[in-house]
């Protein structure tokens, strides 16, 4: 398949691998983070960590949009979801996020209307066929998702469709990033940049990663090959004492990014003052909520969405996880009291999260044989 097997070659990668040993400083430990959950799932999927040397390690960073979906909310959207005549909506990796009490799934098991949904123009479709019903779409997801939902809600708007509104969690990478940069507990030599996201707002917004904290970032594909580039680019721009934003991912990234798609999502979004990210805590300006000209559809101020705060459960380390401190397995309840059948956090619940990536695809089952 064009653009996708030539970025797969088994060769290629075992040469990239040796240019990779190559750049390397003896006796210099490297920690570079991948920012996105997609890199984090190719990253398993393919084992790309058996071809790096043992002193390049991969870092996961918080970049699963399902992942730092907070309990609060999730109780917020399964309160929505209880009342009478609504249809929830949402994707379906949301379904099995646990609230505080149950998840989504166990509120369909009870009685409500949850419906799965592969895009919001599938639920804004299902608004049209029930006119009679409240129908709720619960968005979720970086830059990369939340122009798909803006379009919808323009469609919304221009054919006056009544009842239909979005409960938005659409969260911005860029916020959270700085505020690990700041971390003092967790050391990074550099950055593979999140190439979705990038697709939508270009390479510029993460200019501030080597101009204010001296760290490369290199945008990167999806692909093994275009993920190994990538680590090369980063250890190449260290051993040649270069800092700065480089974009391994341009078949798909434009440096300015998709101007229609942030011209929409200016018109329908706008900046929340602070956002709850699970495990990171509050956020400045991190996330989206509908702007004025779109607040008819606002789900939160239709149904009076109660705001609930709730901690995570004491055993969950998935805010530790979220910020590359700890590896999955090694939180506490990892392939015990939390599997993706009866997830405790939400990284063991999505594809892109971590935990679920170890769990998923043999990592789990080898740590354990090495030990
Ligand atoms: S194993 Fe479960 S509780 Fe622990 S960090 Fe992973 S998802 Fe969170």
């Amino acid at each position: 398949m064009k653009y996708v097997d030539e970025y797969r070659s088994a060769q290629l990668g075992r040469v990239l691998a040796g240019e990779i040993l190559a750049e390397l400083e003896p006796g210099r430990h490297y920690k570079v983070m991948e920012v996105c959950g997609g890199h984090t799932h190719s990253i398993y999927k393919y084992g790309i960590g058996d071809l790096l040397p043992e002193n390049v390690e991969l870092v996961h960073g918080p970049g699963c949009p399902v992942c730092v979906i907070p309990m609060g909310r999730v109780d917020d959207g399964i309160a929505v979801a209880l009342k009478d005549g609504v249809i929830f909506t949402c994707f379906g990796d949301m379904l099995r996020v646990p609230g505080s009490q149950y998840t989504l799934l166990d509120a369909k098991a009870q009685g409500a209307d949850v419906r799965m949904v592969y895009s919001p123009l599938d639920a804004l479709r299902i608004a049209r066929e029930n006119p009679d019903r409240e129908v709720v779409f619960f968005a979720i997801g970086f830059e990369t998702t939340a122009p798909s939902t803006a379009l919808t809600l323009k469609r919304a708007k221009a054919e006056g469709i009544a009842n239909f509104s979005c409960v938005c969690n659409h969260v911005t990478i860029v916020p959270p990033l700085r505020a690990l940069l700041e971390s003092p507990d967790l050391r990074l030599d550099g950055f593979i940049g999140p190439g979705h996201v990038c697709t939508v707002v270009g390479v510029r917004p993460f200019e501030f990663v080597p101009l204010d904290y001296g760290r490369p970032i290199v945008i990167s594909g999806f692909e093994p090959l275009d993920i190994l580039q990538s680590i090369l680019m980063i250890l190449r721009q260290l051993s040649e004492g270069r800092c700065e934003v480089e974009n391994q991912y341009t078949r798909v990234v434009p440096t300015e990014g998709n101007v229609r798609a942030l011209e929409v999502m200016a018109d329908v979004f706008e900046l929340r003052p602070h956002f709850e990210w699970r495990g990171l805590g509050f956020i400045s300006q991190s996330a989206l909520k509908l702007s004025e000209r779109y607040r008819e559809f606002d789900a939160e101020e239709r149904f009076a969405v109660p705001g609930v705060r709730v901690a995570d459960p004491k055993a969950c380390q998935c805010g530790e996880v979220l910020k590359g401190v700890i590896k999955p397995w090694e939180c506490k309840v990892f392939g015990t009291a939390c599997t993706p059948e009866h997830a405790i956090g939400t990284c063991m619940v999505s594809p892109e999260g971590a935990c679920a990536a170890y769990y998923n695809l043999g990592r789990f089952a080898r740590d354990r044989e090495a030990v």
